[in-house]
């Protein structure tokens, strides 16, 4: 029987819970029993081809916006010379229908609220996540409810309305308040309010690492960097990676690196420090503005993984990520801040040796450029001020005859 079991102690919990964390605080993960003997079968979808290895007693195919399916491609000249890494490959997770990795974690909790019978899609965020539910309680005829901080930036709030969310923006001394008032009241309003660290969101995230299993052929990278925030992300693949090995389907885990901004690293500086908690950062500012979970639930076990299996954890400061960002642009991809902490990490994780040029690293492109209009102030903006008077000169000076053939 499929149950929920938390991640550090094993308290056991049944699927249905409504509360996504344990009484102790500890992340909940679903338990599928014989998941060593599931196999990938033929199907259209990537959920049905490894739907053994899935919870759900119904996934219907309507649900979908057609998430998933994006392009794993080789970095480049460019950024392997930036990083000085000589296998860098991406995932690009940007092509996703609302531009960010989250869109599979909703897809996921659409399939729970069918098979509960459940209602309403509601979440606490201000941005990504309460985009990608929005759109996905459209497609699948939910109701979709989302909570902001005072905070959050309206362009991300555009996003929600636009696609018929209720957004109830939430005063409050601080956002980790906020959130306790907010699922203070789940109970009473039998409301099932996912956070970006639930145990069904990291179902849909684990699909990306069969998908990379597909997509390699089995030969997933020595590293996947993932810029970490609440910690879902990370724990869905690498618990498909571990569903994977326990199923013999690879020989070996990859071993995640832990990604975040220097100004807000709960757990990166935990795993630096050898210390077993998260280390709570309060009042900080960070460009990564969809990074910024200051002190994550759940964010324990995290700790704990990297000590079990080796990862590695970096951080990036503000100058660096904006020099990411700008790296990854002039190689061809548009990421917002967030995203583009992945690149800086590795290259210092290259300098100081704890990679080796030769091993191979994935970065998961997270969120695309657009969706964070006002980190771009602090980028170049090169725009030519021409007329149809200046026009010839103008363009002499931006295409100089020596560039001709
Ligand atoms: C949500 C998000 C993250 C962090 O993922 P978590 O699951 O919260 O750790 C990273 N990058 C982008 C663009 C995001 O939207």
């Amino acid at each position: 029987m499929r149950k929920l079991v938390s991640t550090l102690t094993g308290l056991e919990y049944p699927f249905e819970r409504l509360e996504e964390f344990a009484e102790n605080g500890e992340a909940l993960e679903v338990v599928l029993p014989g998941v060593e003997r599931a196999r990938p079968r033929p199907g259209l979808r990537l959920w049905e081809r490894f739907a053994e290895f899935l919870p759900f007693k119904q996934m219907e195919p309507r649900a979908s916006l057609g998430e998933g399916g994006t392009p794993l491609v080789e970095a480049g000249a460019q950024l392997a010379a930036f990083s000085g890494l000589e296998r860098l490959l991406l995932k690009n997770e940007t092509q996703n229908p609302t531009w960010s990795f989250k869109d599979r974690g909703s897809l996921a909790c659409v399939f729970m609220a069918q098979e509960l019978g459940e209602p309403t899609l509601a979440t606490i965020s201000t941005g990504n996540m309460g985009h990608s539910i929005a759109a996905y309680a459209a497609r699948a005829d939910l109701k979709a409810l989302v909570f902001v901080p005072e905070f959050a930036p309206s362009e991300k709030l555009l996003a929600m309305t636009i696609h018929g969310a209720a957004v109830i923006r939430v005063r409050a001394p601080d956002y980790a308040l906020m959130k306790r008032a907010v699922l203070g009241l789940a109970k009473e309003f039998n409301l099932r309010i996912v956070s970006g660290n639930g145990p069904i969101r990291v179902e849909g995230y684990k699909l990306t690492a069969f998908e990379l299993y597909e997509q390699t052929r089995g030969e997933l990278p020595d590293y996947v960097a993932v810029p970490t925030s609440a910690c879902g992300h990370i724990r869905g693949l690498f618990k498909g990676f571990r569903e994977l090995l326990a199923a013999g389907l690879i020989r070996h885990l990859p071993r995640m690196i832990v990604v975040q901004a220097a100004n807000n690293s709960p757990i990166v500086s935990a795993i630096k420090q050898g210390v077993k908690h998260v280390i709570p950062f309060t009042n900080f500012h960070t460009v990564a503005e969809a990074i910024t979970s200051g002190n994550p639930m759940g964010g324990d076990e995290i700790i704990a993984k990297a000590r079990a299996h080796g990862w590695l954890a970096e951080d990036a400061t503000e100058a660096e990520i904006l020099e990411a960002q700008r790296q990854f642009a002039q190689a061809g991809w548009f990421v917002e801040p967030a995203t583009a902490t992945t690149l800086c990490a590795v290259r210092k994780l290259r300098q100081a040796g704890r990679i080796a040029a030769e091993q191979s690293v994935l970065l998961m492109l997270t969120g695309a450029g657009l969706k964070d209009l006002g980190a771009l102030q602090h980028q170049p903006f090169n725009v030519i001020e021409s007329n149809l008077d200046t026009l010839r000169r103008d363009l002499e000076r931006a295409h100089p005859r020596s560039l001709w053939r």
